[in-house]
């Protein structure tokens, strides 16, 4: 592979020659991509375990099923996707007839996590191509060998002057930011993020940043609990709690708690047994570094169940923290790991000093039979996207935009959401010339009135 300016520039020329743009080309990348992928399945699911020790069936649900749902969403849409798109015209224009023309950026970079190497990677990938771009894909330098196989994959279905894929760490995300690019798409950290924003502001160059947060749950007291507890179990400690929408904390109703308490150790064993480290299906974290990040978290606080930690196998069993002062270090920062925090209320103003207390949160999520309860939630909070009775699982409808807002990120994908983010909707006007209304012309003279009295007629 070649520098990365060469690799660029390539791109830049490979654009310019047209040959992203053909629809039919277009969609035989995205199948030629796919062929490989489903060829490659058994030896994605291993990547994963080798990296951090995902079980078949999360690298199924999490990963593979899901990219193969986007492709073949893509496949049977792009046509209709990036045909023009017309909309009614302006009496302000007539005669005219109004499009919006879905035009690819250009050179795109995309960098990617390690939580879900794979997905994070592959899906915006798939938008990206489809909406007409070349791309340079940077995937996490922390998931080696799943960031292996993405580059012998993408490396065997594209020439790089179209698609290229640069593994690396720091150094080589920042020598790729240096560069100018049309489109940076970029999923992680939020002081990541901060630093990606601050290199495409160099070059007015457009972004989007899905980033993280501390995602509360609420639970009142008219809920089921075993229910609740089963639901928030499955998607706090998947994939052992490394989610970007996980619940972050859970702020529980104070009538319900020591109930509600028994009932998540209840679920919590009956999912990954009295030893959670001998469960097939239980991820360990990535690496020593976040291993340490969250063992220190754990000092000082209430631990009322899990807590044990082993540092060289990267292992943190479920762990439920009792009333963690909003201050402490658990509550500092996104957790990112197998740790909730149970806070609990009593009126909403402590729901809403303890949310308030953050930044926007990448999900919300609110657990009731209270219809007026919900609603209040829902419409005072700002956060990128939540569920009702659930968790993580808006994730799963591609109708739905994926995105954060403020501190959470901006700008969204997902299906159709992810072709239109990478393109720009270009405004076009065909103007006819059947008839040329005079009204615009100069001498002015009397036309100011017929003018307003227009606007007003048609406004
Ligand atoms: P990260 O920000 O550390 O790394 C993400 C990418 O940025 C990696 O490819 C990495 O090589 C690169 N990078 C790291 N430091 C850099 C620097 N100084 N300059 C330039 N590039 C740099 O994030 P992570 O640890 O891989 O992922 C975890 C974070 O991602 C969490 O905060 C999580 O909430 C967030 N996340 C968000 C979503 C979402 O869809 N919103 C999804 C997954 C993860």
């Amino acid at each position: 592979m070649g520098s990365i300016p060469n690799i660029i520039s390539d791109q830049k020329a490979y654009f310019n020659s047209q040959k992203t743009k053909h629809l039919d080309s277009r969609l035989t990348y995205l199948k030629a991509l796919k062929n490989e992928i489903v060829l490659k399945e058994q030896a994605i699911y291993d990547a994963l375990k080798l990296d951090f020790k995902k079980s078949e069936f999360e690298s199924f649900i999490s990963e593979f099923g899901i990219v193969i749902l986007q492709f073949n969403l893509a496949i049977k849409n792009l046509k209709q996707w990036a045909k023009p798109e017309a909309v009614k015209s302006s009496i302000l224009t007539f005669p005219s007839k109004d499009y919006i023309y879905k035009d690819p950026y250009g050179s795109v970079l995309i960098i990617a996590p390690w939580n879900y190497p794979f997905l994070l990677a592959i899906e915006p990938l798939i938008m990206a191509v489809a909406a007409g771009n070349t791309v340079v894909l940077k995937p996490s330098e922390l998931t080696e060998n799943t960031s292996q196989l993405i580059t012998e994959i993408v490396e065997k279905v594209f020439p790089k002057e179209y698609v290229a894929s640069i593994q690396g760490g720091v150094e080589t995300s920042t020598e790729l930011l240096a560069q100018k690019w049309d489109y940076i798409f970029f999923t992680g950290s939020v002081s990541v993020g901060k630093i990606v924003a601050q290199a495409a502001a160099k070059h007015l160059t457009p972004v989007t940043l899905e980033l993280g947060g501390k995602s509360p749950c609420i639970i009142d007291d008219s809920v089921d609990l075993t229910l609740t507890a089963r639901r928030i179990v499955w998607g706090k400690f998947l994939n052992g709690g490394q989610t970007c929408i996980a619940p972050d904390y859970l702020i529980i109703n104070s009538n319900i708690k020591t109930e509600f308490i028994e009932a998540l150790k209840t679920e919590i064993t009956k999912a990954y047994g009295e030893n959670p480290s001998n469960s097939p299906d239980y991820p360990r974290i990535i690496n020593t570094k976040n291993t340490l990040r969250l063992a220190k978290m754990l000092k000082n606080e209430h631990v009322i169940f899990g807590g044990e930690v082993d540092e060289e196998t990267c292992y943190i069993s479920p762990t439920l923290i009792d009333e963690p002062s909003l201050e402490s270090a658990v509550m500092s920062e996104e957790i990112f790991g197998p740790i909730l925090p149970l806070l609990s209320y009593t009126s909403e103003d402590d729901i809403e000093r303890i949310i308030t207390h953050f930044e926007k949160p990448l999900a919300l999520y609110v657990f009731s039979n209270r219809k007026s309860f919900v609603e209040a939630i829902l419409n005072k909070f700002s956060f990128g996207g939540g569920v009702v009775n659930d968790v993580l699982i808006h994730f799963g409808n591609h109708k739905l935009p994926f995105g954060g807002v403020g501190h959470s990120g901006m700008g969204a994908y997902h299906g159709k959401h992810g072709f239109d983010t990478f393109s720009h909707r270009k405004a076009i006007i065909k103007r006819g010339n059947w008839i040329d209304p005079p009204i615009r012309y100069a001498p002015y003279n009397e036309k100011l009135g017929i003018l307003k009295k227009m606007f007003k007629y048609f406004s």
